[in-house]
């Protein structure tokens, strides 16, 4: 039986996926855009880069979401993905965090 080819094509996705992070930081948005995959798809390659990165120095950094209405700062937020609403004002107007490596 053949096996998938979606396991290589994962690996050139989180490589472009890395590459982009290092020149500039991006949104999950932005990197959806970039990489032609859906947003929740750019989170599961993120957070393996996470995993696969800790320990090395080729570390991704994130820049907390933050709460346009209050300015609430999610600095304790160690998952990748935006969360939903400001826990401080309720709102949903939120910066998504950006991702940098290196
Ligand atoms: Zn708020």
């Amino acid at each position: 039986m053949p096996v998938s080819r979606l396991p290589e094509l994962d690996r050139t996705v989180r490589q472009r996926l890395r590459d982009l992070l290092r020149r500039e930081e991006l949104t999950a948005m932005e990197l959806s855009r970039e990489l032609g995959i859906p947003e929740k798809e750019v989170y599961a390659h993120l957070e393996h880069v996470m995993r696969s990165t800790s320990g090395s120095g080729d570390k991704i950094r994130i820049w907390p979401s933050e709460c346009l209405a209050c300015g609430y700062v999610f600095r304790d937020r160690r998952r990748p993905s935006r969360p939903g609403r400001c826990p401080a004002c309720r709102k949903s107007h939120l910066r998504p965090p950006a991702f940098r490596l290196g």
